[in-house]
């Protein structure tokens, strides 16, 4: 190990290797403060860089786990002290803006936000947003093919990529920056990387598509009695306010209540009664301020009208808007119950509310005192849900594996079984997904079965091993 130690130190310069310990001072993750695990943490400089560690760690058969903001939720970074870390952290630099095509080229190490304030700057936005956007970069979200809060109206990350710049495990470069709509000359490779987690390639570089910026937003919050008149209201939204609708956000009665309480520091104070057994967020962006506020109010008067709201309040303001999105996006009374178990499925919408039900009535039965919290981007047919199976434990440490309650660490990981089956068996017959946008990891790999045929999880393998057959990229992450 001395002899690949001392080539990543040529090829990056002594400052840019972490040793073992030096790497231990950093956090291991965004809500996992334990020292990060690593053989050494490599900070290369640019895609030559990339390449020549990983030609160095392919001939060492040195397996690597690439890092981009750690704030991945499916353990995808996760690294032991036989892993070389490789960080894209020095590649930040937005390369370049091209206000005529309509497209942004960025290095992989690109933290989101600046990504968007670029956009701004020229006039454009960035279709992507998540709560994690001060931190995750344009390469991790590649990687997992981040959904978040506007797929509604521009879809994921991979509707986002023109071109990529990828490097394979032996140090391959293979570049395909392509800034065009269209191009269909021969498979289209970037879709192989998308997604696939930094098991089969070193993200470095992307092209990405810049949207129109929008001058007006309009937001609600919405109260129903039942969940049906919220899928109703999604349709008429859907269909009357132009194309404008940029998010519609389901918040099941459990999770409103937790995050409104007045007793909890740090929680949004509720603009509508707490006892409604739904609430939805929708908002809507558009270019015509005026136009577009009168249309949201002539739309939501109406469906008032047609009784499907129980209440509803529309933001006046940014402070306004802040505090209704601070309801969904304030995780952390959520993620202060030790230990919590978090999902991410996708299933249809039709089958969301009997679905909740079904998988509360399942955890009661195990837990009497459980609680079971639901909420999650409804227009993406995307669900999360968070089990708690002893809501008496709260703690500061948030992480599933940094759970510090007073029960033992085997039996956290015992329920987190538990809590899987009732979680993904119902997906089987409705043709849901266990990872509806965070992705497989280790953490829900042993479950890939349940949403993916074996003739798929075969071609899987396959490229697995076509691309990297010494298994040193990410080795037993996603298949
Ligand atoms: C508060 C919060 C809110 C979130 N909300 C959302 C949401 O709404 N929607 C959503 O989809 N996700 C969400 N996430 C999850 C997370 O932000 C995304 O998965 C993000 O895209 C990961 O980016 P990262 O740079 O932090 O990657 P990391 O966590 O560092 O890595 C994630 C995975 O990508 C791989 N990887 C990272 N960089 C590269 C690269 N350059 N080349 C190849 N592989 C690479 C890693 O090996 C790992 O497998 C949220 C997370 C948090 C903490």
């Amino acid at each position: 190990m001395t002899n690949l130690l001392n080539s990543l130190r040529n090829i990056v310069g002594t400052q840019n290797l972490l040793s073992q310990s030096e790497a231990a001072q950093r956090a291991s993750h965004v809500w996992d403060a334990r020292p990060l695990q690593a053989m050494a943490l490599v900070k290369p400089a640019n895609t030559k860089e990339v390449s020549a560690v990983l030609a160095a760690c392919h001939a060492a058969n040195q397996s690597v786990v690439t890092h981009g903001g750690r704030t991945g939720l499916a353990d995808g970074e996760k690294s032991t002290t036989s892993d070389i870390v490789l960080s894209l952290e020095r590649m930040n630099q937005i390369e370049s803006i091209d206000t005529s095509g309509a497209t942004i080229t960025v290095e992989a190490g690109c933290v989101l936000d600046s990504v968007h304030a670029a956009a701004v700057e020229n006039g454009f936005m960035y279709g992507v947003d998540l709560g994690a956007r001060g931190s995750c970069t344009l390469g991790g979200n590649i990687s997992t093919n981040a959904g978040g809060l506007s797929v509604l109206r521009y879809g994921m990350t991979r509707e986002q990529v023109l071109g990529l710049e990828v490097v394979l495990a032996d140090g391959t470069v293979l570049t395909s920056m392509n800034s065009m709509m269209k191009n269909n000359s021969g498979y289209d490779l970037k879709h192989l990387f998308i997604g696939s987690e930094g098991t089969l390639g070193v993200i470095t570089r992307a092209v990405l598509r810049l949207r129109q910026k929008t001058h007006s937003v309009n937001t609600c919050l919405l109260a129903f009695n039942r969940f049906e008149q919220a899928n109703k209201v999604l349709q008429i939204l859907s269909a009357k306010l132009n194309a404008q609708l940029n998010a519609f956000e389901i918040i099941w009665n459990p999770y409103f209540q937790l995050v409104t309480d007045p007793d909890i520091s740090g929680t949004a104070k509720a603009p509508l009664d707490r006892d409604y057994p739904v609430y939805a967020i929708a908002e809507a962006r558009g270019t015509a301020a005026e136009d577009d506020k009168a249309l949201f109010e002539r739309v939501l008067e109406n469906i008032l009208e047609e009784h499907l709201l129980a209440d509803a309040v529309i933001a006046q303001s940014e402070q306004e808007r802040k505090n209704i999105w601070h309801i969904r996006e304030n995780l952390d009374p959520l993620l202060s119950f030790c230990p919590n178990y978090n999902y991410d499925v996708s299933l249809p919408i039709a089958s969301m509310q009997s679905y909740v039900e079904g998988i509360e009535s399942e955890v009661q039965k195990k837990w009497p005192t459980a609680k079971c919290f639901a909420y999650g981007h409804m227009a993406d047919c995307n669900l999360h849900i968070t089990i708690v199976p002893f809501p008496e434990y709260v703690s500061e440490s948030f992480a599933l594996s940094n759970y510090n309650a007073p029960i033992d660490q085997k039996l956290v990981e015992e329920y987190y079984e538990q809590c899987n089956q009732i979680v993904f068996e119902p997906l089987k017959p409705l043709g849901g997904s266990i990872s509806a946008e965070h992705g497989i990891g280790t953490l829900k790999k042993q479950y890939l079965p349940y949403s993916r045929t074996s003739a798929e999880l075969a071609l899987m393998r396959s490229l697995k091993n076509t691309l990297d057959p010494s298994n040193i990229l990410n080795p037993g992450k996603v298949v």
